[in-house]
Protein backbone atom coordinates (compact mmCIF):
# COMPACT_ATOMS: atom_id res chain seq x y z
CA UNK A 1 0.00 0.00 0.00
CA UNK A 2 1.24 3.77 -0.74
CA UNK A 3 2.52 5.86 2.34
CA UNK A 4 -0.30 8.33 1.20
CA UNK A 5 -2.64 5.46 1.58
CA UNK A 6 -1.33 4.66 5.07
CA UNK A 7 -1.62 8.46 6.21
CA UNK A 8 -4.80 8.60 4.64
CA UNK A 9 -6.44 5.88 6.50
CA UNK A 10 -4.78 6.14 9.85
CA UNK A 11 -7.22 6.78 13.01
CA UNK A 12 -3.80 8.38 14.49
CA UNK A 13 -0.63 9.28 13.52
CA UNK A 14 1.97 6.66 12.41
CA UNK A 15 5.75 6.17 13.05
CA UNK A 16 8.25 4.52 10.62
CA UNK A 17 11.77 3.91 10.06
CA UNK A 18 14.78 4.42 8.09
CA UNK A 19 17.42 2.01 8.45
CA UNK A 20 20.48 1.29 6.56
CA UNK A 21 21.47 -1.93 4.30
CA UNK A 22 24.56 -3.63 5.73
CA UNK A 23 28.29 -2.85 4.24
CA UNK A 24 29.10 -5.54 1.66
CA UNK A 25 29.83 -8.87 3.30
CA UNK A 26 28.46 -7.34 6.53
CA UNK A 27 26.18 -9.72 9.00
CA UNK A 28 22.16 -10.06 7.66
CA UNK A 29 21.52 -11.95 10.81
CA UNK A 30 21.70 -8.29 12.48
CA UNK A 31 20.09 -6.90 10.05
CA UNK A 32 17.25 -9.52 10.56
CA UNK A 33 17.11 -9.09 14.73
CA UNK A 34 17.23 -5.15 13.20
CA UNK A 35 14.02 -5.20 11.79
CA UNK A 36 12.14 -8.60 14.02
CA UNK A 37 13.13 -5.51 16.69
CA UNK A 38 11.37 -2.41 14.73
CA UNK A 39 8.34 -4.48 13.44
CA UNK A 40 6.76 -5.11 17.16
CA UNK A 41 6.19 -1.13 16.77
CA UNK A 42 3.62 -1.66 13.80
CA UNK A 43 5.40 0.74 11.54
CA UNK A 44 3.21 0.64 8.19
CA UNK A 45 6.13 1.71 6.40
CA UNK A 46 9.94 1.31 6.43
CA UNK A 47 12.27 3.27 4.13
CA UNK A 48 15.23 1.39 3.63
CA UNK A 49 18.61 4.09 2.04
CA UNK A 50 20.35 3.75 -0.82
CA UNK A 51 24.32 4.85 -1.32
CA UNK A 52 26.04 5.55 -4.73
CA UNK A 53 29.19 4.53 -5.19
CA UNK A 54 31.99 5.88 -4.39
CA UNK A 55 35.88 6.94 -5.79
CA UNK A 56 38.35 5.81 -2.91
CA UNK A 57 42.64 6.31 -2.87
CA UNK A 58 44.25 3.53 -1.73
CA UNK A 59 48.03 3.55 -1.58
CA UNK A 60 49.94 0.52 -2.95
CA UNK A 61 53.37 -0.59 -4.05
CA UNK A 62 52.46 1.22 -7.69
CA UNK A 63 51.29 4.47 -5.74
CA UNK A 64 47.91 5.86 -4.89
CA UNK A 65 45.41 3.57 -7.13
CA UNK A 66 41.92 4.96 -7.50
CA UNK A 67 38.63 2.89 -7.04
CA UNK A 68 35.50 3.02 -6.95
CA UNK A 69 33.64 0.83 -4.49
CA UNK A 70 29.84 0.49 -3.45
CA UNK A 71 29.94 -0.10 -0.18
CA UNK A 72 26.56 -1.21 0.50
CA UNK A 73 24.60 -2.40 -2.07
CA UNK A 74 21.55 -4.65 -1.51
CA UNK A 75 18.65 -1.81 -0.84
CA UNK A 76 16.25 -3.95 -3.44
CA UNK A 77 17.23 -6.87 -1.43
CA UNK A 78 16.17 -5.87 1.99
CA UNK A 79 13.08 -3.99 0.49
CA UNK A 80 11.88 -7.67 -0.70
CA UNK A 81 12.76 -9.22 2.63
CA UNK A 82 10.45 -6.35 4.77
CA UNK A 83 7.56 -6.80 2.13
CA UNK A 84 7.25 -10.71 1.96
CA UNK A 85 8.52 -11.96 5.57
CA UNK A 86 7.27 -9.02 7.44
CA UNK A 87 4.11 -7.99 5.32
CA UNK A 88 5.22 -4.41 5.75
CA UNK A 89 5.45 -1.70 3.14
CA UNK A 90 9.12 -0.99 1.62
CA UNK A 91 10.09 2.71 0.66
CA UNK A 92 13.44 1.84 -1.20
CA UNK A 93 15.20 5.58 -1.59
CA UNK A 94 16.50 6.19 -5.24
CA UNK A 95 19.32 8.57 -6.23
CA UNK A 96 20.14 10.56 -9.20
CA UNK A 97 24.02 10.10 -8.40
CA UNK A 98 25.69 7.16 -9.78
CA UNK A 99 23.06 5.60 -11.58
CA UNK A 100 22.05 6.09 -15.51
CA UNK A 101 18.28 7.04 -16.24
CA UNK A 102 18.29 3.65 -18.11
CA UNK A 103 19.57 1.63 -14.26
CA UNK A 104 16.38 3.48 -12.70
CA UNK A 105 14.61 2.44 -14.80
CA UNK A 106 15.17 -0.87 -14.75
CA UNK A 107 15.27 -0.76 -10.76
CA UNK A 108 11.52 0.42 -10.90
CA UNK A 109 10.69 -2.45 -12.99
CA UNK A 110 12.22 -4.42 -10.39
CA UNK A 111 10.36 -2.99 -7.87
CA UNK A 112 6.91 -3.23 -9.45
CA UNK A 113 7.44 -7.03 -10.04
CA UNK A 114 8.16 -6.99 -6.19
CA UNK A 115 5.06 -5.40 -5.82
CA UNK A 116 6.59 -2.40 -3.94
CA UNK A 117 4.25 0.84 -3.99
CA UNK A 118 6.46 3.17 -2.73
CA UNK A 119 9.89 4.80 -3.87
CA UNK A 120 11.73 7.90 -1.94
CA UNK A 121 13.66 9.78 -4.57
CA UNK A 122 16.59 11.66 -3.77
CA UNK A 123 19.38 13.53 -5.47
CA UNK A 124 22.58 12.13 -3.24
CA UNK A 125 25.43 13.69 -2.02
CA UNK A 126 28.66 14.01 -4.14
CA UNK A 127 30.84 10.57 -3.36
CA UNK A 128 33.64 12.00 -5.98
CA UNK A 129 32.67 9.48 -8.24
CA UNK A 130 30.61 10.42 -11.74
CA UNK A 131 29.07 7.88 -13.79
CA UNK A 132 30.47 7.88 -17.29
CA UNK A 133 28.02 8.24 -19.83
CA UNK A 134 28.45 5.87 -22.56
CA UNK A 135 26.49 4.72 -25.50
CA UNK A 136 23.29 6.96 -25.19
CA UNK A 137 22.86 6.89 -21.71
CA UNK A 138 21.67 10.07 -19.65
CA UNK A 139 21.85 10.95 -16.16
CA UNK A 140 19.14 12.62 -13.76
CA UNK A 141 20.76 16.01 -11.96
CA UNK A 142 18.53 16.92 -9.58
CA UNK A 143 15.55 15.05 -7.57
CA UNK A 144 12.97 17.15 -9.24
CA UNK A 145 14.19 15.08 -12.28
CA UNK A 146 13.82 11.70 -11.05
CA UNK A 147 10.52 12.54 -9.72
CA UNK A 148 9.38 13.43 -13.19
CA UNK A 149 11.02 9.88 -14.37
CA UNK A 150 8.90 8.02 -12.04
CA UNK A 151 6.13 10.33 -12.57
CA UNK A 152 6.61 9.20 -16.26
CA UNK A 153 6.54 5.82 -15.59
CA UNK A 154 3.09 6.42 -13.38
CA UNK A 155 2.09 7.66 -17.02
CA UNK A 156 3.01 4.86 -18.55
CA UNK A 157 6.07 6.95 -20.81
CA UNK A 158 9.46 4.57 -20.35
CA UNK A 159 12.54 5.92 -21.91
CA UNK A 160 12.23 4.25 -25.13
CA UNK A 161 10.16 6.33 -27.10
CA UNK A 162 8.92 3.28 -28.94
CA UNK A 163 7.72 1.71 -26.27
CA UNK A 164 3.86 2.06 -26.98
CA UNK A 165 0.92 1.02 -24.82
CA UNK A 166 3.65 0.32 -22.22
CA UNK A 167 1.75 -0.40 -18.42
CA UNK A 168 1.78 2.53 -16.52
CA UNK A 169 3.64 2.19 -12.81
CA UNK A 170 1.38 3.75 -9.88
CA UNK A 171 4.24 4.61 -7.22
CA UNK A 172 3.88 6.95 -4.53
CA UNK A 173 6.99 9.40 -4.24
CA UNK A 174 8.36 10.74 -1.86
CA UNK A 175 11.31 13.51 -1.26
CA UNK A 176 13.61 14.59 1.25
CA UNK A 177 13.05 18.75 2.99
CA UNK A 178 15.46 20.16 4.50
CA UNK A 179 13.72 22.75 7.97
CA UNK A 180 17.16 24.35 8.06
CA UNK A 181 18.01 24.42 4.65
CA UNK A 182 19.91 22.18 2.17
CA UNK A 183 23.52 22.65 2.48
CA UNK A 184 23.75 23.86 -0.72
CA UNK A 185 20.97 26.39 -1.00
CA UNK A 186 21.52 30.02 -0.91
CA UNK A 187 18.59 30.35 1.56
CA UNK A 188 15.82 28.80 3.43
CA UNK A 189 13.24 30.68 0.60
CA UNK A 190 15.18 29.29 -2.33
CA UNK A 191 15.45 25.59 -1.08
CA UNK A 192 11.87 25.88 -0.35
CA UNK A 193 11.08 26.61 -4.00
CA UNK A 194 13.31 24.03 -4.93
CA UNK A 195 10.54 22.07 -2.91
CA UNK A 196 7.95 23.11 -4.18
CA UNK A 197 9.70 22.04 -7.67
CA UNK A 198 9.82 18.46 -6.69
CA UNK A 199 6.34 18.62 -5.56
CA UNK A 200 4.86 19.81 -8.79
CA UNK A 201 6.92 17.49 -10.75
CA UNK A 202 5.00 14.00 -8.77
CA UNK A 203 5.87 14.12 -5.18
CA UNK A 204 3.53 13.05 -3.61
CA UNK A 205 4.84 13.71 0.32
CA UNK A 206 7.86 15.16 1.93
CA UNK A 207 10.41 13.34 4.71
CA UNK A 208 12.52 16.13 6.30
CA UNK A 209 16.04 15.62 7.20
CA UNK A 210 16.32 15.14 10.81
CA UNK A 211 15.81 18.15 13.36
CA UNK A 212 16.82 18.63 17.00
CA UNK A 213 14.24 21.92 17.48
CA UNK A 214 10.98 21.61 16.51
CA UNK A 215 10.81 25.18 16.14
CA UNK A 216 12.63 24.95 12.81
CA UNK A 217 10.37 21.97 11.57
CA UNK A 218 7.12 23.86 12.82
CA UNK A 219 8.74 27.16 10.73
CA UNK A 220 9.58 24.76 7.89
CA UNK A 221 5.74 23.61 7.22
CA UNK A 222 4.77 26.97 7.69
CA UNK A 223 6.68 28.17 4.68
CA UNK A 224 6.16 25.36 2.49
CA UNK A 225 2.34 25.94 3.30
CA UNK A 226 2.63 29.65 2.21
CA UNK A 227 4.75 28.36 -1.22
CA UNK A 228 1.43 26.44 -1.81
CA UNK A 229 2.89 23.06 -1.02
CA UNK A 230 -0.07 20.98 0.45
CA UNK A 231 1.44 17.65 0.52
CA UNK A 232 2.10 15.61 3.73
CA UNK A 233 5.39 16.84 5.45
CA UNK A 234 6.78 13.95 7.63
CA UNK A 235 9.10 15.17 10.36
CA UNK A 236 11.98 13.15 10.37
CA UNK A 237 13.84 12.27 13.74
CA UNK A 238 17.06 10.85 14.80
CA UNK A 239 18.19 10.11 18.39
CA UNK A 240 21.44 11.40 19.27
CA UNK A 241 23.58 8.47 20.57
CA UNK A 242 26.92 9.58 21.49
CA UNK A 243 29.24 12.71 22.26
CA UNK A 244 30.68 12.15 18.81
CA UNK A 245 27.76 13.10 17.08
CA UNK A 246 27.74 16.58 18.71
CA UNK A 247 30.36 17.26 15.73
CA UNK A 248 29.26 14.58 13.45
CA UNK A 249 26.22 14.95 12.84
CA UNK A 250 26.16 18.80 12.05
CA UNK A 251 29.29 17.96 9.61
CA UNK A 252 27.44 15.24 7.67
CA UNK A 253 23.65 16.08 7.97
CA UNK A 254 24.36 20.34 8.44
CA UNK A 255 21.86 20.58 11.09
CA UNK A 256 22.20 22.65 14.56
CA UNK A 257 22.27 21.01 17.49
CA UNK A 258 20.72 23.10 19.92
CA UNK A 259 22.74 24.76 22.88
CA UNK A 260 20.44 22.79 26.04
CA UNK A 261 21.41 19.38 24.23
CA UNK A 262 24.60 19.58 23.53
CA UNK A 263 24.87 21.24 27.33
CA UNK A 264 23.21 18.42 28.61
CA UNK A 265 25.61 15.86 26.45
CA UNK A 266 28.77 17.61 27.58
CA UNK A 267 27.86 17.75 30.86
CA UNK A 268 26.98 13.59 31.68
CA UNK A 269 29.53 10.67 31.52
CA UNK A 270 30.38 9.60 27.39
CA UNK A 271 27.83 6.58 28.00
CA UNK A 272 25.32 8.41 29.09
CA UNK A 273 24.99 10.61 26.38
CA UNK A 274 22.50 8.24 24.88
CA UNK A 275 20.24 8.89 27.94
CA UNK A 276 20.03 12.41 27.31
CA UNK A 277 19.90 11.99 23.70
CA UNK A 278 16.78 9.37 24.13
CA UNK A 279 14.68 11.85 26.71
CA UNK A 280 15.29 15.02 24.25
CA UNK A 281 13.75 13.04 21.17
CA UNK A 282 11.19 11.64 23.42
CA UNK A 283 10.38 15.35 24.43
CA UNK A 284 10.99 16.20 20.60
CA UNK A 285 8.20 13.56 19.56
CA UNK A 286 5.31 14.04 22.35
CA UNK A 287 5.04 18.00 21.13
CA UNK A 288 5.02 16.70 17.65
CA UNK A 289 2.66 14.59 18.07
CA UNK A 290 0.30 17.14 20.85
CA UNK A 291 0.68 20.07 17.28
CA UNK A 292 -0.77 16.95 15.26
CA UNK A 293 1.83 15.91 13.06
CA UNK A 294 0.47 12.86 10.46
CA UNK A 295 3.80 10.65 11.06
CA UNK A 296 7.39 10.52 13.14
CA UNK A 297 10.01 8.87 10.96
CA UNK A 298 12.53 8.06 12.72
CA UNK A 299 16.26 7.62 11.34
CA UNK A 300 17.16 4.15 13.24
CA UNK A 301 19.95 3.14 11.14
CA UNK A 302 21.40 0.02 12.40
CA UNK A 303 20.69 -0.30 16.13
CA UNK A 304 17.25 -0.62 17.67
CA UNK A 305 18.41 -0.05 21.46
CA UNK A 306 17.72 3.63 21.72
CA UNK A 307 14.51 3.98 19.50
CA UNK A 308 13.06 1.32 21.54
CA UNK A 309 13.87 3.28 25.22
CA UNK A 310 12.13 5.73 23.60
CA UNK A 311 9.05 3.89 22.06
CA UNK A 312 7.96 2.28 25.20
CA UNK A 313 7.41 5.33 26.75
CA UNK A 314 5.77 7.32 23.99
CA UNK A 315 2.39 7.22 23.84
CA UNK A 316 0.44 7.51 20.00
CA UNK A 317 -3.42 7.89 20.20
C1 LIG B 1 14.52 11.92 3.96
C2 LIG B 1 15.89 11.85 3.33
C3 LIG B 1 16.38 10.62 2.90
C4 LIG B 1 17.66 10.54 2.31
N1 LIG B 1 18.12 9.32 1.90
C5 LIG B 1 19.32 9.22 1.29
C6 LIG B 1 19.81 7.98 0.81
O1 LIG B 1 19.16 6.94 0.93
N2 LIG B 1 21.03 7.96 0.20
C7 LIG B 1 21.78 9.09 0.02
O2 LIG B 1 22.87 9.02 -0.55
N3 LIG B 1 21.35 10.29 0.49
C8 LIG B 1 20.14 10.38 1.12
N4 LIG B 1 19.70 11.60 1.57
C9 LIG B 1 20.58 12.77 1.46
C10 LIG B 1 20.41 13.51 0.12
O3 LIG B 1 20.79 12.67 -0.95
C11 LIG B 1 21.27 14.75 0.16
O4 LIG B 1 20.81 15.65 1.13
C12 LIG B 1 21.47 15.44 -1.18
O5 LIG B 1 22.56 16.36 -1.05
C13 LIG B 1 20.28 16.24 -1.64
O6 LIG B 1 19.25 15.43 -2.02
P1 LIG B 1 17.83 16.04 -2.47
O7 LIG B 1 17.04 14.94 -2.97
O8 LIG B 1 17.27 16.89 -1.40
O9 LIG B 1 18.32 16.96 -3.69
P2 LIG B 1 17.63 18.07 -4.56
O10 LIG B 1 16.21 18.24 -4.22
O11 LIG B 1 17.98 17.79 -5.97
O12 LIG B 1 18.37 19.39 -4.07
C14 LIG B 1 19.79 19.42 -3.95
C15 LIG B 1 20.26 20.87 -3.93
O13 LIG B 1 20.09 21.43 -5.23
C16 LIG B 1 19.26 22.59 -5.17
N5 LIG B 1 18.49 22.58 -6.41
C17 LIG B 1 17.41 21.81 -6.72
N6 LIG B 1 17.02 22.04 -7.98
C18 LIG B 1 17.89 22.95 -8.49
C19 LIG B 1 18.03 23.59 -9.76
N7 LIG B 1 17.18 23.34 -10.76
N8 LIG B 1 19.05 24.47 -9.92
C20 LIG B 1 19.91 24.74 -8.91
N9 LIG B 1 19.82 24.18 -7.69
C21 LIG B 1 18.83 23.30 -7.49
C22 LIG B 1 18.45 22.45 -3.90
O14 LIG B 1 18.02 23.69 -3.36
C23 LIG B 1 19.46 21.78 -2.99
O15 LIG B 1 20.35 22.72 -2.47
C24 LIG B 1 18.45 11.71 2.16
C25 LIG B 1 17.94 12.94 2.59
C26 LIG B 1 16.68 13.02 3.17
C27 LIG B 1 16.14 14.36 3.65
Amino acid sequence: MKVTEHLERAAGPLISFEIIPPLRGGNVGELLTLIDDLVQYRPPFIDITSHAAEVIYEETAQGFQRRVKRKRPGTLGVCALIQNKWDVDAVPHILCRSFTREETEDFLIELRYLGIDNVLAVRGDDSGYQKPLQFGRSANLFAKDLVGQIADMNRGKYLEDDLLDADASDFCIGVGGYPEKHFEAPNLVTDVRRAKEKVEAGADYIVTQMFFDNARYFEYVDLCRAEGIDVPIIPGIKILATRKQLTSIPRVFHVDIPVELSAEVEAVAPERAVDVGVEWALQQSRELLDRGVPSIHFYVMQSSRAIGRLLDQLTID
